[in-house]
């Protein structure tokens, strides 16, 4: 007799094939050869994902009004994000992406509700849904809990990670005296409330968790520096990993638990490599700068900075052998790729050595610079990352430093009091000349004054980096 295939094992198996495609995605998304089938294996593997969601949910005998609203919120979510997509800048990415980070996080808050409401405040709930007193029920009262707990976290995380990064709250840290202890208080009594609530469901621990969580999510963000940014957005990605995996095991939905621990890890994965990068300890970022304190306030008188215009800087260009640019989050702004590969090519065919120094936080996403130069067709080989890059420095003539600061930041390298202190930069003042391109004199991310500016074999070439690159190519 051949078995019948029931919708929901037919779900099930749509589940496993998207979950495959899932880490097919991640697996494409690690290089940049392969970003782009990466991407369409993760658009493949979430409308397999989607149908048969849809699909269950027609199994369960829903509602027509039910089946109506979730159509309704399908078209809408899917309305805004397409547009956000479309008009969405490169360098308004980070802010948007914790900003859907959160919305995972109230997800999950509400799905932790949601189940409270309708198995532990309700009296015939637990059997209905065939949970027993003793085993099930408990594991029940831990999953709403623990829900509600990393989502709420996620969710005011996220909110202060787009406030910092999108500039309408300050990036400094939030130094509330005793900020550690508040932060493992809120840990230890999180702790504590949730062997409580195992015990005795009651709603007020609920709302109490609910409160802490918030507070915590929003104290954690907002004692972490500007220049550790990039370590929130990463562990803000694997928060949001967690809180939807939470939500799986609470809906009982295997795609959603897969999914969640695949971002989850991914996620803390990524902030490690990036803690690395910068030289920071992973337990103190991830704990809200556990152990920071803040450094005495910048006001030392660094001197005169000297400029140049861009007539001088094209004559010390065509005098030059070797060059490096070492692009940042103004090149970004600027959208002054074009004219940095057009400058790179004409450089080049004069014999000039040219390449390029890639901080790991350069911008204001991981990959940011790498993505805009491959986007104007700059070679790959030329382009290095730090490592590879920072003891040729001594040996260049001439170094552009194009929309960058925090990232060729000396004092980093050689304050032990600045707030950035200990992050590896790119070495830049070690060569014979330095030219900066900005605006102003205005500090970077973190908010430190730079005093590479100030230095003898640096010279500012102020304005708009697209406009002051073409200024060159002319003058060339
Ligand atoms: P910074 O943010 O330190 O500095 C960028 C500089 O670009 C500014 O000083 C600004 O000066 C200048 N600038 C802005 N617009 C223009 C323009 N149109 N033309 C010319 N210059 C311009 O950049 P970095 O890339 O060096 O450092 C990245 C910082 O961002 C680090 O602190 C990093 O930790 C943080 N970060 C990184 C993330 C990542 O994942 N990569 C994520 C979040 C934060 P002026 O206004 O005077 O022009």
């Amino acid at each position: 007799m051949i078995p019948l295939i029931t919708t929901a094992t037919a779900s099930q198996a749509a589940y496993i094939v998207a979950a495959l495609l899932f880490i097919l995605a991640l697996a494409g998304l690690s290089k940049h050869e392969t970003a782009k089938v990466g991407n369409s294996f993760g658009i493949a593997g979430m409308a397999v994902a989607l149908a048969a969601t849809i699909a269950l949910t027609i199994d369960l005998d829903i509602k027509g009004s039910s089946f109506a609203l979730l159509v309704a919120a399908m078209v809408v979510g899917a309305a805004i994000g397409l547009q956000r997509a479309r008009v969405v800048e490169m360098t308004g990415m980070p802010e948007l992406i914790a900003l859907l980070h959160s919305f995972v996080g109230l997800a999950a808050v509400l799905v932790g509700w949601n189940g409270y409401l309708l198995v532990e405040h309700e009296p015939d709930g637990a059997e209905a849904l065939h949970l027993d007193a003793l085993g099930t029920l408990g594991i029940h009262h831990a999953e709403v809990f623990i829900g509600v707990f990393i989502g709420a976290v996620t969710f005011t995380g996220s909110i202060v990670a787009n406030l910092k990064l999108s500039a309408k709250i300050s990036s400094a840290p939030l130094m509330l005296p005793g900020k550690n202890l508040i932060n493992l208080g809120a840990l230890a009594a999180f702790v504590g409330l949730t062997v409580w609530f195992c015990l005795d469901p009651q709603l007020w621990l609920l709302i109490a968790v609910t409160i802490i969580a918030l507070a915590l999510g929003w104290h954690l963000v907002a004692s972490i520096g500007g220049g550790d940014m990039p370590v929130v957005v990463s562990m803000l990605n694997s928060y949001s990993g967690w809180a939807a995996a939470a939500s799986g095991f609470l809906l009982e939905n295997n795609l959603l638990i897969i999914t969640g621990a695949l971002v989850g890890s991914s996620g803390a994965y990524l902030s490690y490599i990036m803690c690395k990068a910068m030289n920071r300890s992973f337990i103190s970022v991830i704990a809200g700068g556990f152990g920071i304190e803040a450094g005495p306030g910048d006001d030392k008188d660094y001197g005169e900075h000297r400029e140049m215009n861009a007539e001088q800087v094209a004559e010390l260009l065509g005098d030059a052998s070797s060059v490096i640019i070492t692009p940042g989050y103004g090149m970004a702004v600027a959208q002054a790729q074009y004219g940095v590969a057009e400058l790179t090519r004409k450089l080049r065919e004069k014999g000039v050595n040219v390449r390029f120094g890639i901080h790991p936080v350069a911008g204001r996403l991981p990959g940011h610079m790498n993505v805009l130069l491959a986007e104007a067709k700059v070679p790959y080989d030329i382009v290095l990352e730090m490592d590879e890059i920072n003891d040729d420095f001594d040996d260049t003539d001439v170094v552009l430093v194009i929309g960058a600061n925090d990232t060729v930041n000396p004092a980093a390298a050689e304050d032990p009091t600045s707030p950035i202190a200990g992050m590896p930069v790119l070495t830049v003042w070690e060569a014979n000349n330095v030219i900066v391109f900005k605006r102003s004199m205005a500090s970077g991310y973190a908010g430190v004054q730079n005093p590479l500016f100030f230095r003898d074999n640096s010279a500012m070439l102020f304005g708009d980096a697209k406009d002051r690159v073409e200024d060159i190519l002319r003058a060339l």
